[in-house]
């Protein structure tokens, strides 16, 4: 019997702990947002505990459109309640909507920049690429950096070129109007060489790297420039 009474009490996912059950409904939105939205269907405690920060924060955005092509207040809420709960991929994509359109361009940069460090490839790549076309030194080496760091990354066998078709398919889908990105193309490769021929300290990674990191950037700038408006 008490056996029994155990079993009964340990077999339903409502007499779960709310933080397990939360824990539970992250782990399912983060590989659907449309099994989530099932989710909260089934009963008001599921609903209730669906509503949490936690949860827009890491829901998959996967079955979203990345720019949506008719307005939808109910869609778009979400997704800002999502960017308010610091999803990765949707600051992702709103900021870099916003760069590439010239608007907002220091939030757009700062939600870059927290997404990127909160581990979201696509977003420091963008930033990356960003770095490189505002183009004063400082911001070129910090670019390059970016870029260099996700090409070396053993965690991303391959990741370089997701981001890269990621925000290439991104910038084809909206009208680029930042002057920033219509101006000459920016060169790395040049500064590089000086910087490894000049005195300046270098990483480990450096010395090792035997090609040319600058000239890997110019690529990089060339595929993006491939996929902006004609200049
Ligand atoms: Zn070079």
């Amino acid at each position: 019997m008490a056996n029994q009474q155990q079993w009964e009490s340990t077999t339903s996912i409502l007499s779960l702990p709310t933080d397990v059950l939360s824990e539970v409904l992250e782990r399912v939105g983060s590989s659907s947002s449309t099994d989530l939205f099932s989710a909260k269907l089934c009963c008001k405690l599921f609903n209730e505990v669906s509503d949490a920060d936690t949860i827009y924060q890491r829901v998959s955005l996967q079955k979203f459109e990345i720019v949506p092509w008719h307005k939808n207040d109910k869609v778009s809420r979400f997704l800002k309640k999502c960017r308010q709960c610091k999803n990765p991929e949707a600051m992702y994509r709103k900021a870099v909507v916003d760069y590439f359109s010239d608007k907002h361009l220091d939030s757009a940069l700062e939600c870059l920049e927290e997404a990127a460090d909160s581990g979201h490839p696509a977003a420091a790549y963008a930033l990356g690429i960003i770095y490189l076309f505002v183009g004063t030194d400082e911001l070129k080496r910090r670019g390059m950096r970016l870029l260099s760091g996700l090409q070396k990354s053993r965690f991303l066998q391959g990741g370089l070129k997701l981001c890269r078709e990621n925000l290439r398919a991104l910038l084809r889908m909206i009208w680029v109007k930042n002057p920033v990105f219509l101006n000459p193309t920016p060169i790395c490769c040049a500064m590089t060489h000086e910087r490894k021929t000049s005195s300046w300290p270098m990483d480990a990674d450096d010395v090792e790297e035997s090609t040319c990191e600058g000239c890997a950037c110019d690529e990089e700038i060339a595929a993006i420039c491939a996929a902006l408006p004609s200049r």
